[in-house]
């Protein structure tokens, strides 16, 4: 299909041309792209200053080579990537992913949707984003160190508390920053806490960075229920991953009164009619780093289906927490047609454009994950905040600062998408709002 502004529609066959075989980047372009056509028209100096075309290009984009030994002494080589998209709301910020599909054109997907993401939260962070083709399944704590070793021994040079500050991701949690920042430390003989968000507690980390995405995304959708005069209160709810995202959407659905039946992970996923057990899954997944279908051991009413699709259960609230393209047309159909009146996105671009037209055209509260998990890189720059000032804050301050957040980043979707005429509309709200802050402090740094 080819857009309606024949300017954009230029703009978007450039970044074919120029970023081939990139698909899932183009496909983030292409979201923009759609969404800003009306700013254009109201802020005519974006167009002459050609915002939209260095917005698409990123800043910087480094790719390194990881080499490290397994425990048999084996030699491996993975290749590094930090893409340093955006610097024009505050030092580059965004999350590392270890995972086997990981190429340019995840990072890059990845790294420009997290522009908008932070501009959304209204705190001062660029965007950026990294990781490794590395498959941290079935790797030994010893060889995943070694990989992070090796991996910020090429990266830390480009790194710090004032210009770019990576983060977890799928593949990336506490034990892997803690690696990182060891690492860091030791090349640097810096001990620069802000460098690195998602750190353990002990060594400057803070307080519901872990609950963060999931509780944020949680939060989002309880926003956009309200609008409707609704709430999570009985509902009946389907949550796919069970990863750090998914674990902590579960609790905080639990927590606000609905009941989530399911979760998955790349095998298949597991049905709880009684409700998920959380404390179950915390332990084979956080502590034992077992696969879903160890569930059924435990809860034996419980079901796991092999190589199952887990959006064909009826659910009213669906909060996708695993990754990109996770639903697709179909998907969203048979969602909608089972009864599902919202969706909010725990990861990013788990839906495909297809999908997400089922969703806008259904007229169903959905809340793309721009705007829906922007509470983890939010919490990380309430992080940065207590390194910069040495201070940390309890779990209520700060889970307070985060629902606050998240309800300013559901009002502003909200406003943006009814004053271009879109209401209702959170994906346009949540690109427009996010391009035209970056796009105003672009223009007043000029042309660089
Ligand atoms: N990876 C997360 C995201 O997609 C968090 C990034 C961060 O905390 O910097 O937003």
């Amino acid at each position: 299909m080819v857009m309606k502004d024949e300017k954009l529609e230029s703009i978007y066959q450039d970044v074919l041309r120029r970023n081939p075989g990139e698909a899932e980047f183009h496909q983030a372009a292409r979201e923009v792209l759609e969404s800003v056509g009306p700013v254009l028209a109201k802020y005519p100096e974006f167009r002459e200053r050609k915002i939209i075309e260095r917005i698409i290009e990123p800043e910087r984009q480094i790719i390194f080579r990881v080499p490290w030994q397994d425990d048999k002494g084996e030699v491996h080589v993975n290749r590094g990537f930090r893409v340093q998209y955006n610097s024009a709301l505050g030092p580059y910020k965004g999350g590392l992913r270890f995972h086997p599909s990981v190429y340019l054109g995840i990072i890059k997907f990845l790294g420009f949707e997290q522009i908008f993401k932070n501009a959304l939260t209204g705190l001062p962070i660029g965007g950026g984003k990294g990781g490794s083709d590395f498959d941290p399944k079935g790797k030994s704590d010893d060889e995943i160190m070694r990989f992070c070793q090796s991996f910020m021994t090429e990266l830390w040079r480009y790194i710090g508390e004032h210009t770019d500050v990576p983060a977890g991701d799928i593949g990336v949690g506490g034990r892997e920053i803690g690696y990182l920042y060891g690492q860091f430390k030791r090349l640097t003989s810096r001990y620069e806490a802000g460098v690195l968000t998602g750190k353990g507690l002990d060594y400057g980390g803070s307080l519901v960075r872990t609950e963060a995405t999931g509780y944020g995304a949680t939060f989002f959708v309880e926003e956009m229920l309200k609008v409707r005069k609704d709430s999570f209160d009985g509902k009946r709810c389907v949550v796919s991953g069970s990863g750090n995202v998914a674990i902590y959407t579960v609790e905080k659905i639990h927590q606000l009164g609905g009941k989530v039946v399911a979760c998955s992970d790349s095998n298949g996923y597991i049905l709880d009619e009684k409700g998920i057990d959380l404390e179950l899954v915390k332990q084979l997944k956080e502590r034992e780093r077992r696969r879903i279908k160890d569930y059924v051991e435990y809860r034996k009413h419980a079901r796991y289906v092999d190589g199952g699709n887990i959006w064909e259960i009826p659910c009213q609230v669906a909060m996708p927490s695993a990754t990109q393209n996770e639903i697709n047309g179909k998907d969203a159909a048979l969602l909608v047609k089972n009864g599902c009146i919202a969706v909010g996105e725990g990861a990013n671009m788990p839906t495909t454009p297809e999908g997400i037209q089922v969703f806008l055209q259904a007229g169903i509260a959905y809340g793309p994950g721009k705007a829906a998990n922007a509470g983890g890189v939010a919490t990380s720059a309430l992080e940065m905040q207590q390194n910069a000032s040495r201070d940390s804050w309890t779990f209520e301050y700060t889970e307070k600062r985060l629902a606050n957040i998240m309800k300013n980043i559901h009002q502003t979707c909200f406003e943006t998408a009814e004053e271009f005429g879109a209401k209702g509309n959170y994906v346009v709200g949540a690109n427009i709002a996010g391009f035209i802050k970056v796009a105003k402090a672009m223009v007043a740094h000029g042309l660089i």
